[in-house]
Parts: structure tokens; C-alpha cells; sequence
């Protein structure tokens, strides 16, 4: 970062933007729970609404509401819940896909700690309630790597789509393409 400030890289900055939510717009976070078919037969759920889990869900969406002001509602049913953020919220920078990219942070650092020789366990013990700046501090003075640097497929994923191309044809004057 520091090598592409005032330099002619500086450009690439404007396209940051485009990963942002437009001002403006009431923004929709919902969190689905992972595998809580499964979770919830090895936790031994009350079928089909175990109570006590609901009001475990009521009571995080709660600390939520608490911790970021800027929620305005919350709504949850089953192992979901979503979160409607203000329209002046600039959490993440308003940023669509911040999450692609912390999920890949996290996995650099685990697998740079497993590969270091702790146990998966001791791994996600130490990334325990790390925040992005933490992680990138850790990866940099631990392991020497620039997580800026690391390839864009790896951090941001890839896209596949298709493209116009201009093809120009000859035709006679009954419309038929004529042959080159
Ligand atoms: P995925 O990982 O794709 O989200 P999933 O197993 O979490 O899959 P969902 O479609 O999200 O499946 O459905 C959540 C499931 O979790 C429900 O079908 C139900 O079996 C279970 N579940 C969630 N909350 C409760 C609850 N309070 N009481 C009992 N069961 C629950
Ligand atoms: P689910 O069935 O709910 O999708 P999952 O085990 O597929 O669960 P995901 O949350 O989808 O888990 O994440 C995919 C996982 O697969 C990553 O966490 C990573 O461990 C692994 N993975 C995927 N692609 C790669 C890759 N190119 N190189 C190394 N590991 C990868
Ligand atoms: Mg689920
Ligand atoms: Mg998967
Ligand atoms: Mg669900
Ligand atoms: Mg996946």
C-alpha cells in the first residue's frame, strides 16, 4: 500500500469503490446458521422450535443491536437472523463483499500457524476474536507476508462472464451474409 500511494499505481484506489453499497440504501445483513440441521440433532434441539435456542438467538441479536447502533431492526426465525442497517451506515465502508476477503484472511493466517507447527485447535484459539488489523499484523511480523500483496483470486475470488465482441459481416442486398 505504502508503494502505491503517489504513484502511478495511486489509480487503482478509484476502483475500491465499486465494491460499495450505493449512499443512501437501508442495508440487509443476514446470517444463516451453518449446518444447524446437524447442530441441532447433536445438541439435542426440542423439535421442531427448541426455545431455549430462539431465545439464545434473541438474546446475541440483543448484544448486536447494543454493539453497533447503527441497526435499526433485527429479525430472526430458525438459525437465521438479519440485520437492517441505517442508510447513513458506513460499517465496512459500506462494503458488499467484505466478507470473501476476511474469510480468506482468517484461512491465510490459520493454515501459516498450522503449517508452523500448532494443532488446528491452538490455531483458531490464537485467531480468537481477532480483528482484519490483528490478522495482517500477525501474517506480516510472524510469517513476512503482505496480505495486500497476496494474489486478487485468492482474496477476492473470480468472476466469470461474457463479453460483446464486434463482428463485422458482409451482406447482399437480400440480407444474406455473404461468405469471405
Ligand atoms: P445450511 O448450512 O445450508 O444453512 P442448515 O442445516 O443450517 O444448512 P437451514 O436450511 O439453515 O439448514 O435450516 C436450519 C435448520 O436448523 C432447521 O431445519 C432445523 O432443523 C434447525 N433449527 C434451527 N433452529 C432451531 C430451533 N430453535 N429448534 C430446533 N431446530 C432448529
Ligand atoms: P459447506 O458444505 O457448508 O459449503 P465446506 O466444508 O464446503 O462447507 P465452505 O465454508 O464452503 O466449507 O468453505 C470451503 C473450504 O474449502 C475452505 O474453508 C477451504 O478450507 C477449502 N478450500 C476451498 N477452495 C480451496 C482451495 N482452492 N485451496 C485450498 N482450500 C480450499
Ligand atoms: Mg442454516
Ligand atoms: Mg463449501
Ligand atoms: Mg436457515
Ligand atoms: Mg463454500
Amino acid at each position: 500500500l505504502l508503494e502505491m500511494a503517489n504513484s502511478k499505481y495511486e489509480y487503482v484506489k478509484k476502483f475500491e469503490v465499486e465494491d460499495k453499497l450505493p449512499p443512501c440504501n437501508w442495508v440487509i445483513l443476514r446470517i444463516d446458521g451453518c449446518h444447524f440441521h446437524r447442530f441441532s440433532a447433536v445438541h439435542d434441539f426440542e423439535k421442531p422450535n427448541d426455545v431455549n435456542a430462539l431465545m439464545l438467538m434473541n438474546s446475541c441479536a440483543v448484544a448486536m443491536l447494543e454493539h453497533f447502533p447503527d441497526i435499526a431492526f433485527a429479525y430472526g426465525v430458525s438459525d437465521e437472523y438479519s440485520f437492517i442497517w441505517k442508510e447513513t451506515s458506513q460499517f465496512y465502508q459500506r462494503r458488499a463483499s467484505a466478507l470473501g476477503h476476511i474469510n480468506n484472511q482468517y484461512n491465510t493466517c490459520f493454515w501459516k500457524l498450522v503449517q508452523s507447527g500448532k494443532s488446528e485447535k491452538e490455531a483458531q484459539e490464537l485467531l480468537k476474536g481477532t480483528l482484519a488489523k490483528d490478522k495482517n499484523e500477525m501474517l506480516f511480523t510472524q510469517f513476512g507476508i503482505n496480505y495486500d500483496k497476496l494474489p486478487a483470486m485468492f482474496k477476492k475470488g473470480s468472476c466469470v462472464y461474457k463479453d460483446h465482441v464486434e463482428e463485422t459481416v458482409k451482406i447482399d442486398e437480400a440480407g444474406n451474409q455473404l461468405k469471405e
